[in-house]
């Protein structure tokens, strides 16, 4: 056995060989698809809980492999972080989702959402290339919402707030994603200004049995108010929750109660 050296995976065990050998291939199939047009956007309308008026919606990316079927962005988004293709797909999103979104944005003066994940978000050109898509889209920027989550304003503070405040001289806005899962970056709150926070579906979901759930929404709704940012309840399922929601101020809601994402076509159906 002259060169151990070069077997390095003999290492593993096979199942982990395995699943070494999918990410590999889940990444060419990814880097392959972009490619091939396989990615499209669906897009989940946000209502104020009030008048159950739809305001604007959150883009979520779908992928559509021909063989695998539909996989799940809990699944690939995790991937293409690690292996830094969430950049040229973070690019697809932000300008098919600009060109398509505009003309609600322009015309019914609906907001739209898109998701950054962190080694999307602290790149130092963030808020020029963002502002680049804006111009070429003709999308106003008052109209787009960032949705960045706790971890990644824990990554780099510091860049994390000059982008924020580039990212606001454009006029763009910023909402905290996933808020109460993530590290306990409260401090952050008081550091960077945020317009939106989006209470996780995990305390939603416990509603209304649940009274502890409760007490920490009340929690975040207030923390909310007090940061002058709206609040906003995430993964709505029934009309119970809504009725809560809304005796504890919440203002938006976005939820399968509401409506499931759908393509843009679609959307008209909320309208
Ligand atoms: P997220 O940003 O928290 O998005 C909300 C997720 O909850 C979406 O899952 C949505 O389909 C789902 N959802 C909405 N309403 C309900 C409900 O009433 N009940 C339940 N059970 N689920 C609901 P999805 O589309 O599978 O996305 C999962 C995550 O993947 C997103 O979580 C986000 O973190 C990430 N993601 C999706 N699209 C993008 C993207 O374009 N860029 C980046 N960086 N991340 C994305
Ligand atoms: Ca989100
Ligand atoms: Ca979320
Ligand atoms: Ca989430």
């Amino acid at each position: 056995r002259a060169k151990e050296a070069d077997e390095p995976y003999a290492l593993y065990s096979p199942e982990l060989e395995r699943l070494l050998l999918e990410e590999d291939f889940l990444k060419r199939a990814l880097l392959e698809g972009l490619k091939k047009g396989e990615f499209f956007l669906s897009y989940q309308p946000i209502v104020t809980l009030q008048k159950k008026q739809v305001i604007g919606a959150e883009a979520l990316v779908r992928w559509q492999h021909p063989e695998l079927g539909p996989i799940a962005p809990a699944k690939f988004i995790p991937l293409a972080e690690r292996t830094g293709l969430i950049e040229p797909l973070g690019d697809y999103v932000l300008s098919q989702a600009l060109k398509e979104f505009g003309p609600l944005a322009r015309e019914k003066g609906l907001e739209l959402a898109l998701n950054f994940s962190p080694r999307q978000f602290c790149k130092r050109d963030l808020s020029l290339r963002i502002e680049k898509a804006l111009t070429e889209a003709n999308f106003p920027p008052e109209k787009l919402f960032l949705e960045i989550t706790e971890s990644t304003a824990m990554e780099d503070p510091a860049l994390t707030l000059k982008i924020l405040e580039d990212l606001r001289s454009l006029g763009l806005k910023v909402a905290l994603d996933d808020f109460g899962m993530g590290y306990s970056s409260l401090r952050y709150l008081v550091e960077f200004a945020v317009d939106r926070i989006k209470v996780d579906q995990f305390f939603v979901s416990a509603l209304p049995l649940d009274s502890k759930a409760l007490h920490v929404i009340r929690t975040i709704l207030e923390l909310a108010r007090s940061v002058g940012a709206r609040g906003l309840a995430e993964g709505i399922e029934r009309a119970d929750q809504v009725e809560i929601l809304l005796k504890l101020g919440c203002e938006e809601g976005q939820g399968y109660f509401f409506g499931r994402p759908v393509r843009i076509e679609d959307f008209g159906r909320f309208l």
